[in-house]
């Protein structure tokens, strides 16, 4: 008899134990996130914190213009709570790649709200090169988090508001910076038209030889279009990026008897062991950088 209770009380002290446990490893699981390239991943890090397990496709250094997409980016996606793209047109190979995982969940689209710009009748993808459009990726990231994991909602609006703070301030300063700049001064060219939203933040006037995306390659025609108009408009400072072959720039360079200012952080974050390993850092980088030359 004495033996019956205790093992009746035992079971159900194990399944008392199997209820908690399992209700404790749910409530400390973190949510699968996705982001297309670096510069969106850290954002999505910074709000997420420790709640979320990121993978980010397009890492330091690439070209989320024309990247491939692997087996394991399928897998990735397939398995994943919810999935970042920048949109206007960045990730041409998002469509494929979601469609191949089988992915049936949340797409959501940081760039939502941002007041677009266009290139000869293209969508121009690099909001990120103005703070102002961080703040609001930042914004479209809280919001989804907080829909997709509702129960950590003050968490990921604590992070927002602290991450956003960041960013307001440092787009006035940036501001302060380049105003104390002449304007005639404020021209540089580089690799591709990465920074056209920075120039209409900022007010420097951007030019490139290849449009809003690396896809493409220059005519012979539309390279000497360039150097005349670098001539005429005296035109000096050259940047190199980390993401494009800097062969192109190094030619106009010499075309116009001028040096290289430097290379910009135009579509990716850089690795660790360089300057510009988060949106902050990077940022920073370019606006130095960027004012060191024209202020020459
Ligand atoms: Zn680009």
């Amino acid at each position: 008899m004495m033996k019956l209770l205790v093992n009746k009380l035992f079971g159900k002290f194990a399944i008392f134990a199997l209820i908690v446990f399992t209700s404790m490893s749910i409530a400390s699981a973190k949510i699968k996130v996705v982001s297309t390239f670096s510069i969106l991943g850290d954002m999505v890090q910074n709000i997420g914190g420790n709640n979320i397990e990121l993978t980010t496709l397009v890492g330091a250094n690439g070209d989320g213009h024309v990247y491939e997409p692997t087996p394991a980016d399928a897998k990735s996606v397939a398995a994943a709570d919810v999935v970042f793209v920048n949109g206007l047109g960045f990730e041409g190979w998002i469509d494929r790649l979601v469609k191949a995982s089988g992915y049936k969940g949340k797409i959501i689209i940081a760039t939502k709200g941002i007041k677009e710009l266009k290139f000869e009748g293209e969508l121009d993808p690099h909001a990120w090169q103005d703070l102002s459009n961080g703040r609001i990726y930042i914004k479209n990231i809280k919001n989804a988090l907080t829909d997709v994991d509702p129960k950590n909602s003050n968490l990921y609006k604590k992070n927002f508001i602290a991450y956003d703070k960041i960013l307001e301030s440092m787009d006035k300063s940036t501001k302060d910076k380049f105003a104390d700049i002449p304007k005639k001064n404020r021209k540089v060219i580089t690799s591709h038209d990465a920074f056209l939203y920075f120039g209409r933040a900022y007010g420097i006037d951007f030019r490139s030889p290849v449009g809003v995306t690396t896809e493409s390659e220059p005519s012979a025609g539309e390279l000497a279009e360039l150097i005349t108009e670098m001539r005429k408009d005296n035109i000096k400072a050259l940047f190199a990026e980390n993401i494009t072959d800097p062969r192109l720039i190094k030619q106009l360079a010499k075309e116009v008897n001028a040096q290289i200012g430097g290379t910009l952080y135009s579509d990716a974050l850089s690795d660790n062991s360089e300057p510009a390993n988060t949106y902050i850092n990077m940022f920073k980088y370019n606006v130095n950088e960027l004012a060191n030359i024209l202020s020459k």
